[in-house]
């Protein structure tokens, strides 16, 4: 996470802050079916304008761009006493084995949605990750903030270089199902800080193309904002307090964000224990329908 980007997820979460006080986590299913299209005959005057030539009328159906809808999870079933810890970024290996670490001391899967830029000289700790069975789906190669005006083509390239980056490490072609974006639910919001209705149609685009369901999450432990990423007791506590706030009311089903930084993997911990004391049961992503 480059300085400039966290300025920028910093603006972003604050517009997201402001429009969601009070509302709830919400599930889009956004299908992009193209409607069929209907061309008008064709036709033309002879030179003279006294006959009509006439080409053949042709109607041309497009076919849907997927049959599959994309999904746009923040969260799983409301009902159920599944949650989900997921694991952005990745940039520091040593961080990425504390989670590890966690993860077997407590036996549960993690999510890890790390950037391609990550994956690179750390070819071994992800084959790691893969061997244990935790999901490792897409965050894009560069980690560049998508905008509203952020092309399709640009999308698919980051989404299918950290796949292929992801694929050389672990010796593997894998088949993600998830793509997060970075900046998150900042593509809820347009440049003015409104709210939309979908994602940017240059995400939904390239979701449904490579057949990628968008995940972002209702829980965020927010460990990224202390700065220091010490792992200071405050910035522990600050992780863990941020997670813990919201499990009475977004616990079932949630979907926790944390990053692979000191003040989130030393809270890993006890944001485990947290959950399940509370009844929770942490799954692998991948479970989602
Ligand atoms: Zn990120």
């Amino acid at each position: 996470m480059s300085k400039e980007s966290h300025q920028t997820i910093s603006r972003r979460r604050f517009l997201a802050l402001m429009g969601l006080a009070g509302a709830t986590a919400v599930l889009y299913e956004v299908n992009n079916n193209h409607s069929t299209q209907k061309k008008n005959p064709i036709s033309a005057r002879a030179p003279d304008g006294s006959t009509t030539l006439s080409r053949p009328t042709t109607t041309i159906t497009e076919p849907p761009l997927t049959a599959k809808p994309v999904k746009i999870y923040t969260h799983g079933d409301l009902t159920k006493n599944d949650i989900f810890i997921s694991v952005d970024d990745g940039w520091s290996e040593q961080h990425i084995e504390d989670d590890l670490r966690t993860a077997d001391r407590y036996a549960i899967p993690l999510t890890f949605f790390p950037a391609g830029t990550a994956i690179q000289g750390k070819e071994e700790v992800f084959r790691e990750i893969f061997n244990r069975g935790h999901a490792i789906e897409n965050h894009t190669f560069n980690h560049n903030i998508i905008y509203q005006d952020t092309s399709t083509a640009e999308i698919i390239g980051e989404i299918e270089d950290q796949k292929t980056a992801l694929s050389d490490a672990i010796g593997v072609n894998i088949k993600q199902r998830f793509f997060r974006p970075p900046g998150g639910d900042g593509i809820l919001w347009d440049n003015h800080g409104n709210r939309l209705e979908t994602p940017y149609p240059g995400i939904i685009e390239a979701c449904q193309k490579l057949e990628l369901d968008v995940a972002i999450w209702n829980i965020d432990s927010n460990g990224w904002m202390m700065g220091a990423r010490n792992a200071t007791p405050e910035a522990i506590n600050y992780s863990l307090n941020n997670v813990t706030k919201d499990l009475s009311t977004k616990g079932k089903g949630g979907i926790i964000l944390t990053h692979a930084i000191a003040d989130d993997a030393a809270a890993l911990p006890l944001i485990v224990e947290a959950v399940k004391a509370r009844g929770l049961e942490p799954r692998s992503m991948r479970i989602l329908p």
